[in-house]
């Protein structure tokens, strides 16, 4: 029985992982050295791989100790399938049976990019990667680091994001140095994501697109390409998923969503309040701080910023983070989505 005590969390739990070595003993680097990764990579170890979504933890989908590995250090449950990362369309005859065609508009259209496409899975990807389903979710990551290392490597890569299950996910080296410091040999430097919020995710039922995950690529840019679209990405109908429960990307304070900022911290004057807004800041005298995700009202900058300002926030021992929900369409949705779950309270 191993203790694993997750920081970010602050909290303390045990961790079930009999076969797995009592002491962590890396001191991360953070590097832009390809090599490096690979060489890692290649002993069935762990690296921290940039993409323009956020960090990924990344190991060897063929290596039962990589993929184990995965799941302990982000105590992550079983069932909760990972992604696979490949760089090139023709890669996909090693892992999927059939594409339907609505796939591979989606594909030509996206890739490379941040849609995760769901697909039958070939026997050859093993049950720990897809948590036992008979689809595997893969994906091609536009960022020229990822896309070099797994050019380089003759194995694809699984790679969640790089942080403790249910806290919120890393878009900078340093986020991932601060949850894993001894516990990973390195992080690959790519700079800070461009993109800065996880995939969309598309599955696909009797040859039609569903959504699973709303994420990087708005809604209305798929259906532009491949018509309507079914939503199931609701807990209740898609409980496996771990980027649909109901707490998730969470920081450690208390954060809540709210329509009017102005209103809602009127009733708690004697609270330090970090304020995490739209376009305009706003200053009262329980207000220690402002972010502001984009002057110009620009999603895509707000998406890009979201995670990087929630970690910022959350590291000034605030009493609470109030964010503010953005215009919901577009990426605000999916950045809504995400801020939600953030605040679900614990
Ligand atoms: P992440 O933790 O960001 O890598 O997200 C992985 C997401 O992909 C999770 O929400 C998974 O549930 C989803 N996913 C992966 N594989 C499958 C699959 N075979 N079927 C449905 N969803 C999947
Ligand atoms: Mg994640």
């Amino acid at each position: 029985m191993l203790l694993n005590i997750c920081k970010a969390k602050n909290c303390y739990f045990f961790l079930a992982a009999t076969d797995w070595p009592l002491i962590w003993d890396f001191i991360i680097m953070i590097t832009k050295d390809l090599n490096l990764a690979i060489e890692q990579l290649q002993k069935e170890e762990l690296i921290a791989m940039p993409t323009e979504t956020v960090y990924g933890l990344a190991g060897n989908i063929y290596s039962e100790k990589a993929i184990r590995k995965i799941f302990a250090l982000k105590e992550r449950p079983l069932f909760n399938p990972l992604i696979v990362h490949t760089y090139a369309v023709s890669q996909l005859e090693h892992f999927v049976r059939h594409i339907p065609a609505k796939a591979k508009l989606l594909a030509a259209a996206f890739w490379p990019g941040s849609l995760t496409l769901v697909l039958p899975k070939k026997s050859t990807i093993p049950d720990l990667v897809t948590a036992g389903k008979d689809t595997v979710a893969v994906r091609i990551p536009n960022h020229p680091v990822a896309l070099a290392l797994l050019e380089k490597l003759d194995f694809p890569l699984a790679a969640p994001s790089a942080n403790p299950f249910g806290c919120i996910s890393p878009t900078s080296p340093q986020h991932v140095a601060d949850y894993f410091q001894d516990q990973l040999a390195l992080v690959l430097d790519g700079g800070a994501c461009k993109n800065g919020i996880e995939s969309t995710i598309i599955g696909f039922e009797n040859e039609e697109p569903v959504l699973y995950r709303l994420g990087s690529i708005p809604l209305e840019a798929l259906i532009e390409v491949v018509g309507p679209i079914i939503i199931k990405n609701k807990k209740e109908i898609a409980p496996n998923a771990p980027g649909m429960l109901a707490r998730h990307y969470a920081p450690n304070t208390s954060t809540y969503l709210v329509d009017n900022i102005e209103s809602f911290i009127k009733d708690f004057p004697d609270q330090r309040i970090g304020l995490l807004q739209f376009q305009k800041a706003f200053t009262a005298s329980n207000v220690v701080i402002s972010k502001v995700l984009s002057p110009t009202g620009d999603f895509k900058e707000a998406a890009a910023k979201l995670y990087a300002s929630l970690h910022e926030l959350d590291r000034l021992s605030l009493d609470m983070i109030v964010a503010e929900r953005l215009p919901d369409r577009d990426l605000g949705k999916s950045i809504n989505d995400r801020l939600t779950r953030a605040t679900k309270k614990k």
